[in-house]
């Protein structure tokens, strides 16, 4: 057990019209610690009655919210910004807990959690609007923004603050309320993420929070209730069709951050140390349970070699453990349905030609720990490569020209991410503009950023999260037709 994780501080209740309370039936599901598979709490299951009582209470709150004032919006996230990071030691062990990340990275998504609520404090006073006149000089045109009204939040349990955080910061900062479905496998993070927004004065009602064993049920008394405008989602994209088709009935607002399947690309000018090094960071952040994690690795096939050798070195060197341990650098995978896939994956992989260059095997003992994994020689049929892994597992495909890498990258359902590395300005702008992504990280293996706009093409996704854009996905324009 992690020593500065403190079971009986944990928030464990529903949150709704500002209080803390049990489910109706009393109920509660467990979380547990995918590291050494204790549980850890019991959080409360909430039902479709108290799905009802949460978008009541942000239905009735929503009238006074958005008469609050841009300031009153900024100053809370302000301050929920500065409680965020005054409990980051906190926040990083409840959410290695529970979600098994080691404590380095909790913490530096903390640290990244909480620059959703600063960036979106400076953006709630700068919403602004627009005036223009009618080409026939006639009419004068006002154009106001206002709040889309109460909004569904669903979020994954791969990033439990900052996908949370990412998606509160820009709803308050726009004047919507809330309610808020976490992932059951990581309740409590976003459970203490909600309580910080109480202390840092939101008002009641304006955030509810329902955790649940039973997602579908919440979700869809949410949907069907009427009373919400607008659904933003982060998950997979089977989930993510699923409630687009529910949001229907009642055209409601869509946001959704759906899965991806990024190419990571090698070109034979690239620098191979950054590349390793963007290859490390674009596979190994969050144990590759990332929608951004580089899914599959385009080499060029004359630095394939030197490439492959030097990144599985790497990935031979981490240390795998109870991410609450000093020195872990690579913690569980979330479940045994994730590590299963995972192994699935790579004896499928191993069937069809591909060499295990390092890992490949699942060590011994309780947790869901998967080896640091590097194959090479993976053929374009394995599953994995139209497959989210969704572990530590990378997969090399030599490749010999550039319209061939091209094609073989965008040949995919989904478009969120790519990375290219190469030394040379033309081909980095070439490929920047014909992949068929909403990111491309050059020369990099980390593009997420709050000052950018985080989204993806095809089925990766409607909508930006972050940047200037980000509060647009929580605003209606109204165009007011002012005779002259
Ligand atoms: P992941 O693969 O990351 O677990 P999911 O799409 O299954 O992604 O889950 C993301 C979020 O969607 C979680 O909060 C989960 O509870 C929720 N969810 C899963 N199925 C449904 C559903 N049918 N309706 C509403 N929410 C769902």
């Amino acid at each position: 057990m992690n020593p500065s994780f403190d079971p009986t501080t944990l928030q464990t209740d529903l949150f709704i019209d500002g209080k803390w309370q049990s489910a109706t039936d009393g109920a509660t599901f467990p979380v547990e610690n995918p590291a050494t598979n204790e549980v850890i709490a019991h959080v409360a299951d909430g039902g479709p009655e108290d799905a009802a009582l949460a978008i009541d209470a942000a239905g009735r709150a929503q009238a006074e919210w958005s008469k609050s004032t841009p300031r009153q919006r900024a100053d809370i996230l302000r301050r929920a910004f500065d409680l965020v990071v005054a409990n980051t030691d906190r926040l990083a062990a409840i959410m290695t807990a529970e979600m098994g990340k080691p404590l380095a990275e909790a913490k530096g998504e903390v640290a990244y959690g909480a620059e959703f609520l600063r960036w979106f404090s400076e953006e709630a006073v700068r919403i602004g609007g627009d005036s223009t006149t009618s080409v026939d000089g006639n009419t004068r045109i006002l154009i106001t923004k206002e709040p889309v009204g109460p909004s569904v939040l669903v979020t994954p349990w791969n990033f439990p603050l900052a996908m949370g955080a990412r998606k509160i910061a820009p709803a308050v900062a726009a004047g919507c309320t809330m309610v808020f479905k976490p992932a059951e496998l990581t309740p409590l993070t976003s459970l203490a993420l909600v309580a910080i927004f109480k202390e840092a004065g939101l008002p009641d009602g304006v955030l509810n929070v329902v955790t649940t064993s039973s997602a579908s049920g919440v979700v869809r008394t949410w949907t069907d209730s009427g009373i919400a405008r607008k659904i933003s989602f982060t998950g997979s994209t089977e989930v993510g069709k699923i409630l687009l088709r529910q949001a229907a009935d009642n055209v409601m607002r869509s946001s959704m951050e759906l899965g991806g399947n990024a190419p990571f690309i090698v070109l034979a000018d690239a620098d191979i140390e950054k590349a390793v090094d963007g290859a490390m960071k674009a596979k190994m952040r969050n144990m590759g349970e990332a929608c951004t994690a580089a899914n599959r690795f385009f080499v060029h096939r004359s630095v394939a070699e030197e490439f492959g050798e030097k990144f599985s070195k790497k990935m031979s060197e981490l240390q795998v453990g109870n991410g609450a341990l000093a020195g872990t650098e690579v913690g569980p995978l979330i479940e045994q349905a994730g590590l299963d896939k995972v192994e699935s994956l790579v004896a499928d992989a191993v069937s069809k030609g591909a060499r295990v260059l390092t890992g490949g095997s699942r060590p011994e003992g309780p947790g869901y720990f998967y080896s640091p994994t590097v194959l090479t020689d993976v053929a374009l049929e394995s599953e994995l490569m139209t497959t989210e892994i969704f572990g530590p597992v990378a997969a090399i495909t030599p490749f010999d020209s550039e319209d061939e890498v091209l094609r073989m990258a965008n040949d995919t359902a989904w478009g969120l991410v790519g990375y290219v590395f190469t030394e040379s300005m033309d081909k980095a702008m070439r490929f920047s503009a014909e992949l068929e992504v909403g990111m491309v990280g050059l020369n990099t293996g980390i593009v997420s950023n709050p000052a950018a706009p985080f989204g993806g093409v095809k089925q990766s996704g409607l909508g930006r999260e972050g940047g200037k854009i980000g509060i647009e996905e929580f605003l209606e324009y109204k165009y007011t037709a002012i005779a002259v």
